[in-house]
């Protein structure tokens, strides 16, 4: 079956879900080859059995505001693979929530946890809550209705939720106070808690981190470092945050940082104390990102604009999806970008991509550079099941090996003369182990 044969059927089955048809063709369109040249692949029907979840289940999530006005939103998991281990991934609280989108997510998941090397299924979940502008009392009674559903398909040996855009350490907090609540079990069934409550050192720093050690490693491809690098970061979030704090430890200056406002610019680079005061700003105070150019001399902030149109040698989009464009990739390349490492989930649209494999640049893909962060909640999950808790410096070493090891893998499979096709290298390695172990164990 070709490619579009295949496509067709999907967008048929699944209208409307524009970015789960965007991450299944990315992926179908790397191991279509593979898949027609293996019997046991194609008589097993393993394609479409990965892009059907195992399950998806939809619940009402009531909840009242200070004011006592009821609202009602939306909560939403999908199971999508179980293959390798428990459903793994995170949930998201945003506006632009559906079921498409954490479709899309959630099969991504699939195969960036294939690559961890950890025993991780794929999961997404999550709800069109907007935690921006309510109070910690509201938040906290919307994760305690979530949850109240949620918690009868999750469990430590089942499903293990995490947090991902909109949801922190303070929604983890209460989603999982609900979760003992409920089950009188204190159990490693959400990763991401506090340092005080079963949580693992540098998981707030994992993607972040993550991300940067993939992006030495393909540096290290072409005997370049972090060392006088001019880097641009999008979003100001967890992942951006630990991005550029990373970047700025290996020598690197970040000049970016932005949010769905726009981005702030400053070419004297964002460094550590000024990351200090962004994360406050970010984490305790909940502001904007322009209140940074108001607050230090020099900075300017580039109202409506993405980072992209400004010059520098390394990108880390770290927001959203498709925010860059067939345009922004040209831009990014014309002025001299030669890596990009994504920090966040498919943030490059296909024509985007295409711009990116024909300059030839090192491309690290999210489900490659990304998958820090799921790595180190795995991580968790084995310091919760043997109630111990490895220092800073062991988890690091961890993080780091499983960036490297995940950087071979692509290699291994995507290299082609001198170039590295890093998108199909992951797509590959990912796809292998979990369409084995779906036939390891039959049809189910
Ligand atoms: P946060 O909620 O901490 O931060 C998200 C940042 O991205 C904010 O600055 C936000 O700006 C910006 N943003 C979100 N949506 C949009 C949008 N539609 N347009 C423009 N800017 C937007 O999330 P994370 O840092 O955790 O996640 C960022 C990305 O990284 C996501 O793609 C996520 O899936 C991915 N990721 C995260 C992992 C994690 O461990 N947290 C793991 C792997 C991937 P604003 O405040 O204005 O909305």
């Amino acid at each position: 079956m070709s490619v579009e044969d295949f496509m067709r059927r999907v967008v048929e089955k699944n209208p409307g879900e524009v970015e789960f048809h965007q991450a299944v063709r990315d992926v179908v369109s790397s191991v279509m080859p593979i898949v027609q040249s293996t019997p046991r692949y194609y008589e097993a029907k393993i394609l479409e059995r990965l892009v059907e979840p195992e399950r998806v289940l939809i619940f009402r999530v009531p909840w009242e505001d200070d004011g006592g006005q009821i609202h009602i939103n939306r909560g939403i998991r999908v199971e999508m693979n179980s293959a390798i281990g428990p459903y793994k991934g995170g949930l998201r609280f945003h506006p632009t929530v559906y079921v498409g989108l954490l479709k899309f997510l959630a099969f991504e998941q699939v195969f960036k946890n294939s690559l961890t090397t950890l025993p991780m299924g794929g999961a997404k979940g999550g709800s069109d809550f907007n935690p921006k502008g309510k109070s910690n009392r509201e938040v906290m009674r919307f994760c305690q209705s979530f949850m109240t559903e949620l918690f009868r398909y999750i469990g430590p040996d089942t499903d293990v939720p995490a947090g991902d855009i909109g949801v922190g350490v303070r929604e983890i907090g209460y989603l999982f106070g609900q979760y003992k609540r409920l089950k009188n079990e204190f159990t490693g069934v959400i990763t991401g808690k506090g340092l005080n409550w079963g949580g693992s050192l540098i998981r707030p720093e994992a993607t972040g981190y993550g991300a940067v050690y993939f992006a030495a490693e393909m540096l290290a491809t072409r005997k370049e470092s972090f060392k006088g690098k001019t880097v641009t970061v999008s979003g100001s979030g967890n992942v951006a945050q630990y991005t550029a704090e990373k970047v700025n430890e290996l020598g690197g200056k970040v000049i970016t940082l932005s949010d769905s406002d726009g981005t702030v610019l400053d070419m004297n680079g964002i460094d550590s104390e000024k990351l200090t005061w962004l994360m406050n700003l970010k984490n305790i105070r909940r502001g904007r990102i322009s209140e940074y150019a108001e607050h230090f001399d020099g900075a300017e902030f580039l109202e409506g604009h993405r980072p992209w149109e400004v010059p520098c040698d390394v990108a880390f989009p770290s927001a959203t999806h498709n925010e860059i464009s067939a345009e922004d990739a040209r831009a990014l390349v014309k002025n001299g970008c030669f890596c990009v490492s994504e920090g966040a989930n498919m943030p490059t649209t296909p024509e985007g991509v295409e711009v990116f494999l024909a300059a030839g640049i090192l491309y690290g893909p999210g489900k490659a550079a990304n998958a820090g962060g799921v790595a180190v909640s795995g991580l968790e999950m084995s310091q919760n099941a043997l109630h111990i808790n490895w220092p800073r410096e062991e988890v690091d070493r961890r993080l780091r090996e499983i960036m490297a090891s995940i950087h071979t893998a692509c290699v291994r499979h995507g290299k082609d003369g001198d170039f590295t096709n890093y998108v199909k290298g992951a797509n590959i390695a990912g796809f292998i182990k979990v369409a084995d172990a779906m036939i390891d164990q039959g049809l189910v």
